[in-house]
């Protein structure tokens, strides 16, 4: 069971660190992994040493960075990007850090395979100026090698080939590949994961408006848990 973290199991908050889950939620998260039919594995576009801090469960699979890293429940990581496909990306965070000196609630965070560029609270002209400039900066550079992913109030610039679909396809061999699969999100990077998922079992849109191959829909995070607290009784 893949579950993405951020509109999945938290709401959006305007900072990343406010994400947190609460004592009930982090409950039925505990009772899914203590339970014998259910494996689940988190897999969120944070770094897995933040996602590992937000979720502060026992030990898990997580995969983190949209799909670089897998972390095993024995703590063991693996790559999943060619370490030659990341220097560009140190090229990019220079080029993009001038492009967020305009406006303060306009701020970068670095990842393992991409790095994100934050425009909630910025007034909407100004965020469309940063953007803008931000992805022509990326366009005229590196238009083969990073590529641009706009999700919500953020927009990412990421090293190819890093999904989380693949990453719950890697995982998901590594289990023997035979048991069917569940995953849950709700943003543009979870596609490539929904996609996977209907291919081997369902997936669950979480939001207003499903656009996406999954079969379900759920409207909100607070139903996600009553789903998973339904199935995990
Ligand atoms: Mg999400």
């Amino acid at each position: 069971m893949g579950l993405d973290y951020d509109g999945t199991l938290v709401e959006i908050c305007s900072r990343p660190g406010d994400a947190r889950l609460s004592r009930e939620r982090r409950a039925v998260l505990r009772a899914l992994l203590a339970h014998d039919e259910f494996l689940p594995v988190f897999i969120s576009g944070r770094t897995i040493a933040d996602l590992l801090l937000m979720l502060r469960l026992p030990p898990c699979w997580a995969v983190g960075d949209h799909g670089a890293v897998v972390r095993q429940p024995d703590g063991e990581n693996h790559l999943l990007v060619a370490a030659s496909k990341l220097h560009k990306l140190d090229c990019l965070r220079a080029m993009l850090t001038g492009v967020c000196s305009h406006d303060r609630m306009l701020w970068l965070e670095n990842k393992m395979a991409s790095v994100a560029l934050h425009y909630r609270g910025v007034p909407a002209r100004e965020a469309a100026v940063a953007l803008a400039r931000a992805r022509k900066i990326c366009r005229e550079n590196f238009r083969r090698s990073i590529e641009i992913m706009p999700m919500k109030k953020v927009i990412e610039f990421i090293v190819p080939g890093v999904t989380k679909g693949r990453a719950l396809a890697y995982v998901h061999r590594k289990m023997g590949g035979r048991m069917p699969v569940m995953y849950f999100g709700d943003d543009t990077t979870d596609y490539s994961a929904i996609e996977y998922a209907e291919r081997h079992g369902r997936a669950v849109f979480v939001g207003p408006r499903n656009r996406t191959a999954a079969s379900w829909r759920l409207p909100n995070p607070q139903s996600v848990y009553q789903l998973l607290r339904d199935l995990t009784e």
